[in-house]
């Protein structure tokens, strides 16, 4: 199973990605994680992409298409992966056209998650995750069963992102609506775009992209 998951910033696209791993054992390709790494690790990829992370402007496809390259030749990616924001834009889509093809792949499934910039602001404002297991959560909408321990791992440490304020949010929009939401007529146009209601409960949602990879 191949397939990307597209939608704002905050739309669930990492949420759902971490339940799809449990469910289907193919992993979560989060081009935002995996920039986030190269940040933590100082690496010549993390001090290019760390300025442009924190006013939440896109990293340059060049960067990111060579990561995402390189990672889909792992072999935990043989089965199948879910891409977890990447492609972002019209070029880095083109990439990964050619990146499949050169492997002999082909995407099964382009899932759109639609939310209101509303719900975004809130759903952002609120993000936080696990430091040690990455697991995610949020203040109102998912909070870990006990108090301030994560459900996952136990841990008691939390983190949140720079980039998650309503100011960095606003820039973060302009970029989806500038350069990814072209990104959903090229699906379409290609017949792999499905578009569902992010609106909904965590669950709910999970099982309507669970009836579009049955379909
Ligand atoms: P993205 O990866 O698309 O940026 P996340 O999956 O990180 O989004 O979700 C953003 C925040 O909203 C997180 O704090 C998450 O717990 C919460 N969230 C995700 N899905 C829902 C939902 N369906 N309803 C309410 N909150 C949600
Ligand atoms: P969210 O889903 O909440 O927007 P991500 O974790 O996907 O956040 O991305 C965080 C930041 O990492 C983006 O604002 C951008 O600077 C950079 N980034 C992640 N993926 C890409 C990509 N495919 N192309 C360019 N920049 C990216
Ligand atoms: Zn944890």
């Amino acid at each position: 199973m191949k397939l990307i998951l597209l939608g704002p910033p905050g739309a669930g696209k990492g949420t759902q990605a971490k339940l799809l791993v449990e469910r289907k054992s193919i992993p979560q390709l989060s081009t935002g994680d995996m920039l986030r790494e190269a940040v933590a690790n100082q690496t010549e990829v993390g001090k290019k992409a760390k300025a442009v992370m924190d006013a939440g402007n896109l990293v340059s496809d060049d960067i990111v298409n060579a990561i995402v390259s390189e990672r889909l030749d792992a072999d935990d990616c043989a089965n199948g992966f879910i891409l977890d924001g990447f492609p972002r834009t019209l070029e880095q889509a083109s990439a990964l056209e050619k990146m499949l093809a050169d492997k002999g792949l082909q995407l099964d499934h382009v899932i759109e998650l639609k939310v209101d910039d509303e719900a975004l602001v809130e759903r952002i404002s609120g993000r936080y995750t696990c430091a040690k297991c990455g697991e995610g959560y949020h203040d109102k909408f998912k909070k870990p069963e006990t108090d301030g321990v994560c459900d996952k791992c136990g841990s008691t440490e939390f983190k949140r992102r720079p980039d998650d304020n309503a100011e960095t949010l606003r820039t973060r929009l302009m970029a989806y609506y500038k350069e990814t939401s072209p990104l959903l007529g090229f699906y379409f146009a290609k017949g792999q775009l499905t578009s569902i209601d992010g609106m909904g409960e965590i669950a709910e949602i999970s099982g309507e992209i669970d009836k579009v990879l049955e379909s």
